[in-house]
C-alpha cells in the first residue's frame, strides 16, 4: 500500500470513553483493565466529560458514605455527559441505581469486565481504523508509571460481621502464579519500581487452588503468599536496581512469619500492611476476625528483632457493637505495647448487609466520636515519636514528585521512604535536590526533621 493511499482513505476518530473511579485501590485495578480493554477494541480516552461519547463511573459500595458519593459522581456525569454506564460494587443495587437515574444506560457489578465493555459497544459502538490495532498498546494505568498495583486474588472466603465484601465479590478466587509474576515482570521492565501487592487476604492466596504450582522460569513456583514474596524479591530493574515491593491486607497466619527474613535481606520492603481492626479478643471474636489469636504482640516484637526497621500499618474500627470502655481501653494498651507505625482508625458505621447490624449493644455515636479521638491522640503520638527518632538517619527514598525551581532557584521534590505507601502513609519532602532528578528515582535521604505524619530532608545521593 503507498503512502498516497494511505493518506486518501480517512481513519475514522476513535470513539471516547470517560472514566471516573471510585474507592480503593482493588477498584482502580478494575478501571485499568477495564480501559485496557477498550483501548484495544479501538476506543480512545477522554480527560473530560464534554469529549467523551460515553462516560464510565466505577463504583464503591462498602460504606454508606461511599454509596452517597457513588451516586453523585453517577448524578454528576450524568448532568455533565448524560450518556452513563456505572460498574463496581454498586453495580450490585442496580435498583437503587436506577430508581435515582432511569436514563443510566447500563448497570454491571464488580469484575464484569465483558458486560461492561459490551455496554460500550452498545452505547457507542467502536469506529475501529484499519491501522488502530496493529501495535500493541502498554497497560492502561492510572497510578504514576513508578508504581503500579498487582492484584493477586478477588474475593474473600472469610465473613467479618462488618463487611459485605465476600457478597460483593464472591469468594477467594486467586490469580495463577505465573500469571501473577509474568505482570509482575513486565511491569517492573516497563518503568515500575514499587510494586503494591492487593488482595482481599494476601496471607490466604493459593488456599482456593491448593497453592497449585506452576513452571516459572525453569523451576515450581506455588500459589502461596511466601513463594510469591520471595520470587517478587528476584526481580530487578532494567537498571539491575531491586524494586520495592510492598504487602498490602496481610492476616497474621503463621506463615508470615517465612517473608520476614526476606525484608532483613533487603529483598522485600519491610513494610506490612495488616488490618488487626481491634485488640480486644471479646470484640475480635464478635467481629469474626480471621487469625485473631493472642500471641500477636509477641510475634511483632520478634519480627522486629529480625527486621528492625519493619514498618507496621494497620487499622482500626472504634464503637463497634458491644465494645466496652474495658474492650477500648485494652485497645489503646495494646497499641502502647504494639508501637505500630501507621494507624488508620474509623468509627463503626452499620453497612447494609452487614452480619453486625443485627447485634445488640450499639455504642452511642457521642461515644464513638470520644473513642475516636483518644485512639487518635494515642497512634498520632506514636507516630509523632517514631518519626522523630528517624531525625539524622539516612533512608532510602523514592521520588514521586520534582517541583519548580522557587526565587532563588532551589527545586524540591516529595518523595517517600519505605515506611510510606503511595496515597495511605506519609511523605518525605526534600529541599534542594538536583534539577536532573525524576519521579521514579531511588535515591538516599537525610532526614532533618519531622511532624507526626511526615519526614524532611535533604539527598545525600540519588540512585
Ligand atoms: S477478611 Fe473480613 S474484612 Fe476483609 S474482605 Fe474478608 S470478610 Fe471483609
Amino acid at each position: 500500500m503507498t503512502t498516497e493511499t494511505l493518506e486518501a482513505r480517512s481513519i475514522p476518530e476513535a470513539k471516547k470513553v470517560g472514566m471516573v473511579s471510585l474507592g480503593c485501590p482493588k477498584a482502580l485495578v478494575d478501571s485499568e483493565r477495564i480501559l485496557t480493554r477498550l483501548r484495544a477494541d479501538g476506543y480512545a480516552m477522554s480527560p473530560d466529560y464534554a469529549g467523551a461519547d460515553v462516560v464510565l463511573v466505577n463504583t464503591c459500595g462498602f460504606l454508606d458514605s461511599a454509596k452517597e458519593e457513588s451516586l453523585e459522581a453517577i448524578g454528576e456525569a450524568i448532568a455533565e455527559n448524560g450518556r452513563v454506564i456505572v460498574t463496581g460494587c454498586m453495580g450490585e443495587e442496580a435498583e437503587v441505581i436506577r430508581a435515582r437515574f432511569p436514563e443510566v444506560l447500563a448497570v454491571t457489578g464488580a469484575h464484569q469486565y465483558e458486560q461492561v465493555v459490551e455496554a460500550v459497544h452498545v452505547a457507542a459502538p467502536p469506529t475501529q481504523g484499519p491501522f488502530v490495532d496493529l501495535i500493541p498498546q502498554p497497560d492502561v494505568k492510572l497510578t504514576p508509571r513508578h508504581y503500579s498495583y498487582l492484584k493477586i486474588s478477588e474475593g474473600c472466603n472469610h465473613s467479618c460481621a462488618f463487611c459485605i465484601i465476600p457478597r460483593l465479590r464472591g469468594k477467594l478466587a486467586s490469580r495463577r502464579i505465573d500469571a501473577v509474576l509474568r505482570e509482575a515482570e513486565k511491569l517492573v521492565a516497563a518503568g515500575t519500581r514499587e510494586l503494591l501487592v492487593i488482595s482481599q487476604d494476601t496471607s490466604a492466596y493459593g488456599v482456593d487452588i491448593r497453592h497449585e504450582s506452576r513452571d516459572w522460569h525453569g523451576h515450581p513456583v506455588r500459589a502461596h503468599m511466601t513463594d510469591l514474596a520471595r520470587e517478587l524479591g528476584t526481580l530487578r530493574t532494567p537498571e539491575g536496581q531491586v524494586p520495592w515491593v510492598r504487602l498490602h491486607y496481610v492476616y497474621p497466619y503463621p506463615h508470615v512469619d517465612a517473608v520476614i527474613p526476606l525484608m532483613a535481606e533487603g529483598l522485600l520492603t519491610p513494610y506490612l500492611d495488616i488490618p488487626f481492626q481491634h485488640a480486644s479478643p471479646k470484640v475480635l471474636k464478635a467481629m469474626k476476625r480471621p487469625a485473631n489469636e493472642a500471641r500477636v504482640l509477641e510475634r511483632i516484637r520478634s519480627w522486629r528483632q529480625i527486621a528492625p526497621d519493619l514498618t507496621i500499618r494497620s487499622s482500626f474500627v472504634v464503637g463497634f457493637p458491644g465494645e466496652t470502655e474495658d474492650d477500648f481501653a485494652y485497645l489503646l494498651d495494646w497499641l502502647e505495647e504494639a508501637q505500630l507505625d501507621r494507624v488508620g482508625a474509623f468509627r463503626f458505621e452499620p453497612v447494609e448487609g452487614a452480619a453486625a447490624n443485627a447485634l445488640p449493644d450499639p455504642v452511642p455515636e457521642a461515644v464513638k466520636e470520644e473513642r475516636y479521638a483518644r485512639i487518635m491522640e494515642v497512634t498520632e503520638r506514636i507516630s509523632a515519636a517514631k518519626l522523630a527518632a528517624k531525625i539524622g538517619r539516612t533512608l532510602p527514598v523514592i521520588v514521586d514528585e520534582v517541583g519548580e525551581p522557587d526565587e532563588d532557584g532551589d527545586v524540591g521534590a516529595t518523595a517517600r521512604s519505605q515506611a510510606d505507601a503511595p496515597e495511605i502513609d506519609g511523605q518525605v519532602f526534600l529541599r534542594n535536590v538536583p534539577a536532573t532528578l525524576k519521579p521514579g528515582d531511588f535515591a538516599e535521604a537525610l532526614i532533618e526533621d519531622a511532624d507526626a505524619h511526615d519526614l524532611f530532608g535533604v539527598l545525600t545521593e540519588t540512585g
